[in-house]
C-alpha cells in the first residue's frame, strides 16, 4: 500500500486535535486533563525542534561556506537576500494598510465591545508583561542591534535559542576563516561539520515520524485554552483582514516562485507543506526551521550554499506575515479607538513595522510586543496601548498561527529565489529516516 504522504497525516493530526479539544471543552475537567496528559507531547515535540536548531545552523551554515570556495559568491548571496526581505515586507505592509483601510474593521466595534475586552484583557498580565517588553527594548539605542549580533562568549550564543543572530554571526566568522586557511587544511573540520549536518538533518527525519501526533495536542491544547467564543466573534472583521491579505501574499509568493523560479508553484506549495503545517500547530518560525530547512534543501532543491544562510537568516529578520498583521492591527486599533490617522502616520507604519517585524523574535506572540512599538510610532497615547492590545488579543493566537505560516513560506519563496539567482537551484533529493536502516537493523 502506498504510504500517506506526510503532509497529509500532519492535517489529521490537527483536525483530530481540533475535534478532540472542541469535545473536551464541552466535558467537565477536559481542559485540565488536555493540559496535564496531552498538551507535554506537543511540548516535547517543540523542544526536540528546537534542541537541533543551533547544531543544525552551525553544521550547515559551515558546510554551505565552506562549500564556496569564493567569498564573492557570499556577498553576492547576501545581498541579494537582504535586499529580497526587505522587498517582500515592504509589499506585506502595503497589502495589509491597503485591505485595512478598505474594509475598515475598527469602526463596526461598538462601545461594549471595547469596554468588555478591556475589562477582559487590559490588566491581564500578558498584556502587561508585552508593553513592558517592549519599552525595554526601545530604550536601547539605534544600533544597539549591530551590538547584539555580536557574541561576547560563543558558547554562551550556542547555549540560547534566542542567540540565533550571534550564533549565525560567530558561524560566518568561522566560515570565512576556513575559506582563508586553504582547502587542504580546512579539510579535517570541513569534514566533520559535513557529517554533523547529514546526522541532524537525520535527527530532523526522526522527530517528524512524530509530527502527526505532536501536532495532535498542540492543537486540542491551542482549543482548550481558547477564549470566550463572543469575544472571537466580534473582532470577526478584524480577524478576516489579517487573514485576506495574508493569502494575497501566498499568491504573491506563488507568482514569485513561478516566475523567477519557473517551479511549479502549486508543486511548491505541496513540498513545503509540512514546514507550514508545524508553522501553523507551533506558532513559531524558530521552532519550525529545522524543518523549513529539510523541505527547501531535500524537497524543493535549493543548495546549501543559500539555503544554509538565507533560511536562518529569515526565521529571525524576515516577518512578512507578522508585518502584515501589525499594520493592520495598528490601523484597526486605531479606528476602533478614534485615533484620526493622516497619509504620513501610514507611511511611517511602513516603515516601523518593517523595523518591528525584523526586531520581532520567532517565538509565539512576538508580534504582538513590536506593535507596541509601531502604534507609539504614530504617537498613539501612551495610557491607551493597554487598551489597544486588549482589542486585538483575543484573536491573537490564531492570528499568530496564520501569520507564522507566512513568515515561513516567505522565507522559503526567498531562498528559491536567491538560489534561482545565483545558480543554486537544482533538483530534490529526498531523504527518508530509514535509508540506511537496514545496515545496522
Ligand atoms: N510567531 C511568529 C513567528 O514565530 C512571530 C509573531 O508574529 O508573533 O514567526
Amino acid at each position: 500500500m502506498k504510504k500517506l504522504a506526510l503532509h497529509w497525516k500532519i492535517l489529521i493530526g490537527m483536525i483530530v486535535g481540533i475535534f478532540f479539544g472542541l469535545w473536551m471543552t464541552s466535558v467537565d475537567g477536559g481542559a485540565k486533563f488536555v493540559g496535564n496528559w496531552i498538551n507535554p507531547f506537543g511540548n516535547i515535540f517543540v523542544k526536540l525542534l528546537k534542541l537541533i536548531a543551533v547544531p543544525l545552523i552551525i553544521a550547515s551554515l559551515v558546510k554551505g561556506i565552506s562549500d564556496l570556495k569564493d567569498i564573492s559568491k557570499f556577498k553576492n548571496i547576501g545581498l541579494r537576500t537582504i535586499g529580497i526581505y526587505i522587498g517582500t515586507t515592504v509589499v506585506a505592509i502595503t497589502i495589509g494598510l491597503f485591505l485595512v483601510n478598505i474594509a475598515q474593521p475598527g469602526e463596526g466595534i461598538s462601545e461594549e465591545t471595547i469596554t468588555k475586552l478591556t475589562e477582559t484583557y487590559a490588566n491581564s498580565s500578558s498584556v502587561q508583561s508585552k508593553i513592558q517588553e517592549a519599552t525595554n527594548q526601545k530604550n536601547s539605542g539605534p544600533l544597539q542591534f549591530l551590538v547584539d549580533m555580536v557574541p561576547d562568549n560563543a558558547m554562551k550564543a550556542m547555549s540560547n535559542n534566542k542567540a540565533m543572530l550571534q550564533v549565525i554571526f560567530f558561524t560566518i566568522f568561522l566560515g570565512i576563516s576556513m575559506l582563508l586557511i586553504g582547502e587542504k587544511r580546512a579539510k579535517p573540520l570541513k569534514d566533520f561539520f559535513d557529517s554533523l549536518n547529514e546526522v541532524v538533518l537525520k535527527m530532523v527525519d526522526l522527530i517528524m515520524l512524530f509530527a502527526p501526533y505532536a501536532v495532535f495536542a498542540l492543537l486540542a491544547n491551542v482549543v482548550v485554552s481558547s477564549n470566550d467564543p463572543d469575544l472571537l466573534l466580534a473582532l470577526l472583521k478584524y480577524a478576516f483582514t489579517v487573514v485576506g491579505g495574508l493569502l494575497i501574499m501566498v499568491i504573491f509568493y506563488m507568482i514569485l516562485v513561478s516566475v523567477f523560479t519557473k517551479k511549479n508553484p502549486l508543486w511548491f506549495l505541496k513540498q513545503l507543506s509540512p514546514a507550514q503545517l508545524l508553522a501553523f500547530s507551533t506558532s513559531s518560525s524558530a521552532a519550525t526551521l529545522p524543518v523549513t530547512m529539510e523541505r527547501v534543501e531535500e524537497h524543493i532543491g535549493v543548495d546549501k550554499e543559500v539555503s544554509s544562510f538565507v533560511l536562518p537568516v529569515g526565521a529571525t529578520i524576515n516577518m512578512d506575515g507578522t508585518s502584515l498583521y501589525q499594520a493592520v492591527a495598528a490601523v484597526f486599533i486605531a479606528q476602533a479607538l478614534g485615533f484620526d490617522l493622516t497619509f504620513a502616520n501610514q507611511l511611517t507604519i511602513i516603515l516601523t513595522a518593517l523595523l518591528a517585524s525584523i526586531g520581532s523574535a520567532a517565538v509565539p506572540g512576538a508580534g504582538m510586543v513590536m506593535l507596541v512599538i509601531v502604534l507609539e510610532s504614530v504617537g498613539f497615547p501612551a495610557d491607551k496601548l493597554a487598551i489597544g492590545l486588549a482589542l486585538i488579543f483575543a484573536v491573537d493566537r490564531p492570528l499568530d498561527m496564520c501569520r507564522t505560516v507566512i513568515n515561513v513560506t516567505g522565507d522559503a519563496t526567498v531562498a528559491s529565489l536567491v538560489a534561482k539567482s545565483v545558480g543554486k537551484l537544482g533538483e530534490p533529493n529526498p531523504k527518508e529516516w530509514d535509508d540506511n536502516y537496514n545496515e545496522v537493523k
